[in-house]
Order: C-alpha cells, then structure tokens, then sequence
C-alpha cells in the first residue's frame, strides 16, 4: 500500500512538492507593482514573484515595523523596492500611496489589490452592520477605489494591468465566514463589471481565488489537524498551497503573456470544486 502511494506521488510530481523554475524571465522590467497588504502570506509573496521578473515593486500594508521587514527582505533578493504604510480601509493612506509611487517611480503599471479582513466568524446571523461595513468597507470598496485612481496614471502610461485577489469562499461560503464570503463572491463581480469600461484605455482586469494557503491569515483552517484534514478533503492536491503559488499566477496575470485574459477569475485551489 505505501508503495503504492509511494509511486504515484513519484510517478504525479503534482502531488508531491512542487517544482521550481531557476529561470524567471525578465518579462517586467521597467514595470512600476503596486501591491497591498504585501509585506506578509500571499501579498508578499506576489511583490517578490513581480520584483524577480523585473518590476519596481511598492509593497505597503498597516503596520511600520511589517513594511521595514519586508523591504529589507526583498532587497536582499536584488528586487527594486520601496514601501509605506497604507491601511486600504483609509483614503489619505491610499492617496499617500498613489503619490508616492508616482512620485519615487514616475507612474505605475500593476495594481494588485490583495488586501482583506475577516473581524467575524460565527452564524451570520449574528454578524452586525459594523461587521458588514468593514468588511465591504476594506474588502470590496477599497478595491474598487483604488483601481479606479491608478487608472488615469496607468493610461499615462498606455495601458496597465489589475489583479485583485479574491477566495474560493467567493465561490462557496464557508461555514462561519459568510460576510466575508460575500465580500470575496463580490470581488468576483468587481472584475467582470470593469473589464469592459478598463479595455478601452488598454488596462486588464483579473481577479485570482486561491484555495487555503498557509499563511497567519488561514491559521484557524490548518492550526488544527482534524480541521484541516477535513479541508483537505475537498482538493484533489493534498496539501496546502504556498503563498508563492499564489504570486507566480499573479505575475503571470500581469504578464504580456496574459494580453488576451482580461475580467477573467483564475482558481488557485489544488482542485478545491468552485463554481457559482
Ligand atoms: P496574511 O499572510 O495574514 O497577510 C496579511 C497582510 O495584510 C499583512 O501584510 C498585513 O500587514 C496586511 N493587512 C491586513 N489588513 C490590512 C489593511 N486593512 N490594509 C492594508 N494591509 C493590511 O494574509 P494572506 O493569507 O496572505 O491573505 C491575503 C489575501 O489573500 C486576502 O485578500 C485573503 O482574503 C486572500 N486569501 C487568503 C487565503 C488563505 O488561505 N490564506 C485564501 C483565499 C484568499 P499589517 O498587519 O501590517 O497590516
């Protein structure tokens, strides 16, 4: 029996651990990336995926001590970086932000909107209107927001590219993360409502649904071995996703080899069933 599996995760390189690419092509370069909520788990990961293929990345999120960290770690990789600090649920951060890149990187190409809070779980029942308004508040409004303030820069520059990173509980409420949930399904709409108005001045917009990636952010879903073994029951990967594999899609997304994929959703779940 254990040979068995033995030889076809052997024989199913998908199964078992991913494999690397050494050669990352320089398919960004002279690319400005604004990413949100990047200097940890998916962000982060996305910021180094698009600073390896050559864009000047500007990673941003709450806290100081969190965007410090994570410039440093990205220039120890030689990626072109700068940071802040932007709470997206602020407008004056996210004009802070804006202003900052045109200003240190004379315009931008990429906008990554990744940002996202879940202050409730329970019932939805019982979730509040406070609860509804943060949620829509930083989850979807603030994507919206931002998009629509890079876009007049990014036709400066003729043309751009959007990522907005979604969940596959945008698909599938999960248990006691309804509101949130909600929030993720209308990201989904987000994306295909503006694609046709952002074609016109040659921006694409995608959204991208990871599945459960290890990150503090999912700690709840895989803290605890008989929790995640039942979510790792619904993938066809059993394993979780890493972070990583959420920011080579990303960059792919942003990519030229991307031109043709606009208002598009790409599910990143190991085989996690997602539909509407
Ligand atoms: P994470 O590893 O916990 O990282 C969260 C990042 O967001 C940190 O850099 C945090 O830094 C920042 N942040 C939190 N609130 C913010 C705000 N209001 N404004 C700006 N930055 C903020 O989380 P993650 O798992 O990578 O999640 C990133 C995105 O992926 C979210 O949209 C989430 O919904 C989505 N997602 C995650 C999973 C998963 O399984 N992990 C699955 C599907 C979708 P500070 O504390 O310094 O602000």
């Amino acid at each position: 029996m254990l040979k068995a599996v033995t030889r076809c995760l052997w024989s199913n390189p998908v199964a078992g651990r991913r494999m690397m690419s050494h050669h990352i092509p320089q398919n960004l370069s002279g690319k400005v990336a604004i990413v949100t909520a990047s200097t940890d788990g998916i962000g982060l990961a996305a910021a180094e995926a698009l600073g390896l293929r050559g864009a000047h990345v500007v990673v941003s999120s709450r806290r100081q001590t969190n965007v410090d960290k994570a410039v440093s770690l990205l220039q120890s990789k030689k990626i072109k970086v700068i940071g802040t600090t932007c709470n997206v649920g602020k407008a004056e951060d996210r004009d802070k932000l804006i202003n900052m890149t045109i200003e240190q990187c004379g315009g931008v190409d990429i906008l990554v909107s990744n940002a996202a809070v879940n202050p409730f779980f329970g019932n939805i029942l019982d979730s509040t209107e406070e609860v509804w308004d943060k949620i829509l508040g930083v989850n979807v409004k603030a994507s919206f927001l931002l998009t629509k303030q890079v876009v007049p820069h990014m036709e400066k520059r003729g043309g751009g590219s959007v990522v907005i990173v979604s969940s596959v509980a945008g698909y599938q409420p999960m248990q006691g993360l309804g509101p949130y949930s909600v929030s993720k399904t209308a990201l989904l709409g987000l994306t295909r409502a503006l694609a046709p108005d952002l074609a016109h001045s040659n921006i694409r917009i995608n959204c991208v649904a990871p599945g459960i990636i290890k990150t503090r952010f999912s700690a709840a879903l895989w803290e605890n071995k008989s929790v995640l073994e039942e979510f790792l029951k619904l993938t066809s990967i059993k394993r979780l996703g890493q972070p990583e594999e959420i920011g080579g899609v990303i960059a792919f997304l942003c990519s030229d080899e991307a031109s043709y994929i606009t208002g598009e959703t790409i599910t990143v779940t190991g085989g996690m069933n997602s539909r509407l």
